[in-house]
């Protein structure tokens, strides 16, 4: 007996192959059992949904964010990198852990709306005695899967970094507090709900010494390494000005090189660091609705793909997007690269790539990304019928050519998190009310 059977779906677009017409799929204990046409699929099910005129993806990874970010949306409007950290810092700074547990459950619950089943979270501030484990509570509210970074800034203004001095932490403790995450919240096995990484949070705001240290550690424990690179024109400036190279060399002087490591952003790399990155198997995280929004250029995705760098695709932290939409990111990572590169530079199915198997990659998820026998259940079903498609001739193309339009239902290992729309695992209505208080209280706060 399966847990679930999904049937007569008009397509399955499992991301392993062509996209399944009339595709079935069955899943017993959180994995999939099957997947096929709906003719040969088991019948037997505690549950079966028909999924006529309705596309199944894979649930979407998201690969970057700042989950904490949402409490501060629309600040800055119009200002590049440097001087929108820095209005922003002094308000962060002001955060409680419970604004952080509200906030990141808030995320979760955007995201998953969105069709993401898991996110990687870099947490890289923890002011008033916030830490890593608000993170964990605010996730395990919504259900989906969460790959919390322990984030790390130690230089601050008074020695020549962009954080205020009352952001950073000294080294030492910095190594100390990432070892205790690691040991105390890992979950190294396959299915992981709660995963950790390591993730100073860019060259900017740390030494070459915590970059080398945090290498070490990472691979000492075989958790992954994440940061900010080559950003926008400021970053490159402050990388040559600083150490003398290119973001791409310093990250390879760093030890931060390697199928381990993923990296934000990487507008400004050039054709030779891309060489470097897919030499390395070194990970990217595409964040085009932020990229576009600070102003910091078109991150040369098509030439990353074609090169064979591994790119998953990132939301980014809800201060410089400011959404966290992962419907949204594909379309523009399309649009984005079809400015420059033409209408056939990428497609649907590549952007579909990016927010799937790319991510699961990126994120060193072999169990998911692509809807195969064997893989973790994370899965959304389009419905086909609602008004938003109306007249479209092919609905795979229609999920990112017809608007930003969230899936009917989202399931993660099995479980379903969104139904008819809605959050099924938290009240929604709850979660908003906590969020919108916390917006209130830290705009108090900081005078605002
Ligand atoms: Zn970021």
């Amino acid at each position: 007996m399966h847990d679930i059977i999904i049937k007569n779906a008009e397509y399955i677009v499992t991301m392993a192959g062509e996209p399944i017409r009339d595709g079935a799929m069955a899943v017993t204990n959180g994995q999939i059992t099957y997947i096929g046409k709906t003719e040969a699929a088991p019948q037997n099910a505690n549950r079966v949904i028909n999924a006529h005129h309705c596309v199944v993806t894979p649930g979407f990874i998201n690969t970057h964010h700042h989950l904490y970010q949402n409490l501060t949306r629309a600040v800055a409007p119009n200002d590049y990198l440097f001087g929108w950290l820095k209005t922003l810092y002094p308000i962060w700074g002001q955060f409680t852990p419970d604004d952080f547990r509200h906030a990141v459950a808030f995320g979760m619950a955007q995201l998953a709306l969105s069709g993401c089943t898991m996110t990687s979270d870099h947490h890289y501030i923890f002011p008033n005695g916030a830490g890593l484990q608000d993170d964990i509570d605010g996730a395990k509210m919504i259900g989906t899967r969460l790959l919390a970074t322990y984030g790390s800034m130690s230089i601050g203004e008074s020695k020549g970094g962009l954080p205020p001095d009352n952001a950073v932490l000294p080294e030492d403790k910095i190594l100390e507090l990432s070892e205790h995450y690691i040991n105390r919240l890992h979950n190294p096995n396959p299915g992981a709900m709660v995963q950790i990484g390591l993730a100073p949070c860019s060259p900017f705001s740390v030494s070459q010494q915590l970059m080398k240290d945090s290498a070490q550690l990472a691979r000492q424990h075989g958790v992954r390494l994440h940061t900010h690179l080559a950003e926008n024109a400021e970053d490159i400036a402050y990388s040559e000005a600083t150490f003398g190279c290119r973001p791409g060399q310093y990250a390879e002087q760093c030890g931060w090189l390697g199928p381990d490591v993923w990296h934000a952003h990487c507008v400004q790399l050039n054709p030779a660091e891309i060489k470097l990155f897919a030499k390395t198997h070194t990970g990217v995280a595409h964040c085009p609705c932020s990229n576009m929004r600070l102003g910091s250029g078109i991150a040369p995705i098509r030439a990353m793909v074609n090169a064979g760098v591994p790119v998953g695709l990132g939301v980014d932290g809800s201060a410089s997007n400011d959404n966290a939409n992962m419907i949204e990111e594909m379309r523009m990572a399309m649009l984005l690269q079809r400015v420059q590169g033409g209408a056939g530079a990428f497609s649907v199915m590549d952007s579909l790539q990016l927010a799937t198997t790319g991510g699961a990659r990126v994120l060193g998820r072999a169990d998911l990304g692509s809807l195969e026998v064997g893989k973790r259940a994370d899965f959304n079903i389009f419905n086909g019928r609602s008004w938003q498609y109306s007249g479209a001739f092919d609905l795979v193309s229609a999920l990112l050519l017809c608007g930003v339009n969230n899936p009917e239902s989202v399931f993660c290992e099995g479980r379903q998190i969104v139904g008819d729309y809605q959050l099924l695992t938290a009240d929604m209505h709850q979660i908003h009310a906590m969020h919108q208080l916390s917006a209130k209280k830290i705009r108090e706060r900081v005078g605002l």
